[in-house]
């Protein structure tokens, strides 16, 4: 048994490496003067550097190499620690050997001893699986966590994971922020009606920048509203229109509406939005008996600037009852025989229910 020096190798850490067989030290080398010396143990040889290489797993990096008699020799370092600084005393290295093909992969006799306090944040095994994760689906940060745990890897907090999957989703997608202008330029690319039916596109849309003179405290204003022939063709037909504002997002059976407040204004680019889709698909215009919402003004002015007077407003008994109770601060039951069944509707439809829902 002998050991082996190998050369000094360049890098930006000075340690001597000692290759050693089954850990026999040499007491006359006294190594063991030197603190940061590694002992290798043999672990396996290969028949190629395919399988050596394949078989070196995510924990380790490539750390530096060196060429000897024997053949190269590459080292790998623990990945939870940073390149710079300390290492960790536990790490591998293949040894390419100089007279065949084969490749015998040696790890230290030390283990590990990186501290995993040292690592700030989401640890870089803990990164990789959950981009696995987000790329297979599992994209709400609760999910992520339940798979982390079940995969014993340490769980970030919930602000860490939060603020990765933004950083995330900024990497894969580009930035998730849209000028004007490019809204603009992107409205105009989609306005016209698609060959494919069944592809939406932008029957309407409105957009106001800052340097325009507008009477509107907000400046900047946008509005568009996106459709299909399909919904088109149901609203050719429908007497009732049905209306309702969440987030500032306005939902309609008959498309998307996309507008940067919910003012008169904007209901009224919306119902506007819909006869233009009317000739854009070469229906009547629309002539609607009802109007459907909550009591919003802003729905009922848009509404009547675009259709006229003569509409009948249907609430939500959920709607009106919510506000009525608020108002006089006790609780109103309705009464199926005194309420005119025109003025309300009794709940809102599964249907409106089950669209509003699914958009949120
Ligand atoms: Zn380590």
């Amino acid at each position: 048994m002998k050991a082996v020096e190998v050369a000094q190798y360049e890098s930006d850490t000075s340690d001597e490496e000692i290759s050693e067989e089954q850990s026999v030290r040499n007491e006359n080398k006294g190594v063991h003067r030197k603190k940061k010396t590694k002992f290798w143990i043999k672990e396996a040889t290969f028949n190629n550097a395919g399988e050596a290489e394949a078989s070196i797993k995510n924990e380790w990096s490539k750390h530096y190499t060196n060429y000897t008699e024997d053949g190269r020799r590459v080292y790998y370092r623990c990945r939870k620690v940073k390149r710079r600084g300390p290492q960790c005393s536990s790490s591998v290295s293949l040894l390419y050997h100089a007279d065949s093909d084969k490749v015998t992969m040696y790890r230290t006799e030390a283990d590990h001893d990186h501290n995993d306090n040292e690592v700030h944040g989401i640890a870089n095994d803990v990164k990789q699986c959950i981009e696995e994760l987000y790329n297979d689906g599992i994209k709400k940060p609760k999910l992520i966590i339940r798979a982390l745990q079940s995969r014993q890897l340490k769980v970030p907090t919930y602000a860490q994971l939060n603020n990765y999957l933004g950083y995330y989703k900024r990497k894969k997608y580009g930035s998730h922020t849209i000028s004007l202008g490019e809204l603009d330029q992107w409205c105009q690319d989609n306005s016209n009606v698609p060959s494919d039916e069944n592809k939406a596109f932008v029957v309407s849309y409105k957009i106001l920048y800052d340097d325009e003179d507008v009477d509107d405290t907000s400046g900047r204003i946008f509005r568009l509203f996106l459709s299909s022939v399909p919904l088109l063709n149901i609203g050719s037909v429908a007497s009732h229109i049905e209306a309702d504002a969440t987030y500032k997002l306005a939902f309609h059976p008959l498309g998307l509406a996309i507008c940067s407040n919910e003012k008169a204004e904007d209901f009224e680019f919306i119902f506007n939005a819909l006869q233009i889709g009317m000739g854009k698909i070469k229906k009547n215009l629309l002539k609607p008996k009802s109007l459907v919402c909550d009591a919003a003004d802003s729905i009922t002015n848009g509404f009547r600037s675009v259709f006229g007077n003569s509409f009948d407003q249907i609430m939500y008994w959920s709607h009106m009852k919510r506000k009525i109770e608020n108002r006089i601060c006790q609780s109103i039951d309705r009464d199926p025989l005194s309420a005119n069944p025109k003025q309300f509707a009794t709940e809102p439809t599964i249907t409106s229910d089950l669209w509003t829902r699914s958009y949120q």
